[in-house]
């Protein structure tokens, strides 16, 4: 398979204009193709001479690779299927509220993490994606102008693949790439201290942390990795920062029925969050078999935001969407790990 262009960094393409002898400028050129225009293949870069473009082309290939599977849900969210070039499946959402539209982007075929209420961490791990993946996402869907809003939510974590993250950022917010605002993209981790003291360093996306629990040791079991990177450490990498450069930080909080919802909980919060700029986002579960954990009702919900908001913490609670189309993050690529071989997507079934 050919090496893709798409999801180069200017950088990258001054080499490659450089080692084929091209005047300096050429770079930028294929830059404006890639990330501004409409284009699907290296001959519709028309202001480069056909020599040069039969040249690209010997070597590169665009990259680009449409979804093998898409489902609609009746509330207009979407759950796109992608191969991860033989490596297993990612699915990326798009979700569209008023004047919103967001695209959930994944960063690995499946996860270390092994959270206990994500499928996609019961899948394991199979790999990283690279910048082409991760962009492509963006790239290859019916919505891709249409978008507001990115947020790498998806499958994996995206502190575990720092690199492919903050390339992929760095194409994304250049003048020469798409030129998104880094105020429209938000990053959510659980917490790997210090590959988010470098996010925090080196960019001004906003941040999303996974807490789930303010209680050390109800977190590790739900999120198993956490006890490397403990949560009073991860507070106080926040506070050595300057986070009033209009970053918004958010903490994510999945309410399980019985579990994290007591006053108790409200109380710790307070205390752990004071003199943090930020907010709570409580997250409703969708149930994944093969776990306990319940949802809880929303009389309950309620009760916790008002409770969390009544401390000073400004808390949200964020609308469920797809529903009917496998909600709950990995559910879709597992199913489809899971079909037998034959009746399996392929890109030439595909119809959008
Ligand atoms: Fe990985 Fe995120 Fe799932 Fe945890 S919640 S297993 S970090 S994808």
């Amino acid at each position: 398979m050919k090496e893709a262009l798409f999801g180069k960094a200017l950088t990258e393409l001054r080499k490659i204009t450089q080692e084929a002898g091209l005047p300096k400028f050429t770079a930028m050129q294929i830059a404006d193709w890639l990330y501004k225009k409409d284009i699907t293949s290296i001959d519709e870069m028309h202001n480069l001479s056909k020599k040069v473009r039969i040249a690209l082309s010997q070597k590169f290939g665009m990259g680009l690779q449409t979804p093998v599977n898409v489902k609609s849900s009746t509330d207009g969210t979407k759950k796109y299927l992608f191969e991860a070039n033989g490596r297993g499946y990612i699915e990326t959402a798009f979700i569209p509220e008023r004047k919103r539209r967001t695209l959930c982007l994944s960063v690995q075929v499946g996860c270390k993490m092994g959270c206990l209420f994500c499928m996609t961490g019961k899948q394991g791990f199979q790999s990283n994606l690279n910048t082409n993946e991760i962009l492509n996402q963006i790239k290859s869907i019916p919505e891709n102008n249409q978008l507001t809003n990115l947020v790498f939510m998806g499958m994996g974590e995206p502190f575990d693949n720092l690199s492919a993250l903050m390339n992929s950022i760095e194409i994304l917010t250049s003048d020469w790439g798409f030129s998104w605002s880094p105020h429209r993209i938000t990053v959510s981790t659980i917490g790997i201290v210090p590959a988010m003291k470098y996010f925090l360093e080196n960019s001004l996306c906003h941040l999303a942390i996974s807490l789930h629990s303010p209680f050390e040791k109800e977190r590790r079991m739900l999120l198993p990795v956490s006890q490397k990177y403990p949560i009073a450490d991860i507070i106080n990498e926040l506070k050595n920062h300057d986070l009033k450069r209009q970053r918004r930080i958010s903490f994510e909080y999945i309410v399980f029925k019985g579990l994290n919802d007591t006053h108790r909980h409200v109380n710790e919060l307070a205390r752990l969050l004071n003199g943090i700029k930020c907010r709570i986002n409580l997250i409703r579960f969708h149930t994944i078999p093969g776990t306990s954990l319940e949802a809880i009702d929303e009389r309950r919900l309620q009760i916790f935001k008002f409770a969390l908001n009544a401390k000073g913490i400004f808390t949200t609670i964020r609308a469920s969407r797809g529903q009917d189309i496998d909600a709950a993050c990995g559910l879709l690529s597992t199913r489809e790990l899971m079909k037998p071989e034959d009746t399996k997507f392929n890109s030439q079934s595909l119809k959008i």
